[in-house]
């Protein structure tokens, strides 16, 4: 019997795993990343800007789909501001100076600063129409920015939208294990793999004597917890008060080493044809 293409569109397998909904019929997407955390304030969106910056460097067509609709920072981040434009078929994303292409709430808004306010069917189905409305046009790797937790807009992204794969983010404190186990058992249930653990704020760097210094104790809860469940660690990330002048400034299209471990391994485990 075939494998599962993990593709609900091209795969033969009969399974439970929910069907997907299709993208515009002017979207070409070739491979979807979903990037997911426990909790908010970890750097989940961070890390969604470094890999994209990462892949866009590399010569992929990149995309972010900002579905942290209540909590939307990916624009910000690139400074890209304002509306987007339409053409009655369909909503074209922006694009970052780098030429990464991004769809955000924040970028549907008469004003940033507007509050989202909306319940979770609706925020649902904003994810969903990003997917399905957006006139993303070729792209080679699109990652998504997914709310924090396993509430039911991340169920929503997993279910209607075609994943190749999650990548968890954390920090190294002690909950890690079960913040992990969560989003593994999610991942698990869709049928979705799990690519690998990026662990953000691991540890931070003497300015003057270039040592490195484990804040959170001897740094091996995510090491233990990545062999537990089998994942490799695919990034290290220091505490680095650079991160937070680009996101901050709008200047994540500057790459950060720091990722580059983790965007070679994503591009030799989900290899795109050449374009
Ligand atoms: P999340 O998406 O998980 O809520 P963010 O990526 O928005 O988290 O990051 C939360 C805050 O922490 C932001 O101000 C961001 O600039 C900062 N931050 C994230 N990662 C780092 C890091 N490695 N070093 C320093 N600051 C960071």
């Amino acid at each position: 019997m075939s494998e599962c293409t993990h593709n609900c569109n091209t795969c033969g397998q009969k399974c439970s795993a929910p069907q997907t909904d299709n993208p515009h019929e002017l979207s070409r997407i070739k491979r979807v990343i979903a990037v997911v955390s426990g909790k908010g304030g970890v750097g989940k969106s961070s890390v969604t800007a470094m890999l994209a910056t990462a892949m866009n460097n590399k010569g992929y067509r990149t995309a972010v789909l900002d579905a942290d609709i209540t909590g939307p920072s990916i624009p910000k981040m690139y400074g890209v501001h304002g509306g987007v434009q339409s053409d009655g078929s369909g909503i074209f994303p922006a694009q970052s100076a780098g030429g990464i292409r991004i769809i955000s709430s924040n970028l549907l808004l008469e004003n940033e600063s507007d509050p989202i306010v909306w319940r979770g069917p609706i925020i649902a189905g904003m994810v969903k129409q990003f997917w399905t409305d957006v006139i993303w046009g070729d792209v080679d790797y699109m990652f998504i920015d997914c709310p924090p937790g396993t509430g039911d807009v991340p169920l929503t992204v997993f279910q209607s939208i075609k994943i190749d794969g999650i990548v968890v983010v954390t920090t190294p404190q002690s909950l890690v294990s079960m913040i992990v186990e969560k989003a593994v058992n999610m991942a698990n249930m869709m049928k979705i793999p799990v690519l690998g653990i990026v662990e953000n704020m691991s540890y931070v760097v003497c300015p003057d004597c270039g040592k490195r210094i484990d804040v959170f104790g001897n740094g091996k809860a995510v090491g233990d917890v990545a062999q537990k469940f089998g994942l490799p660690v695919l990034a290290e990330i220091p505490y680095d008060a650079r991160l937070v002048e680009a996101a901050d400034g709008g200047k994540m299209d500057d790459e950060f080493d720091y990722i580059a471990p983790a965007a070679d391994i994503l591009e030799s485990g989900l290899p795109v044809k050449a374009h």
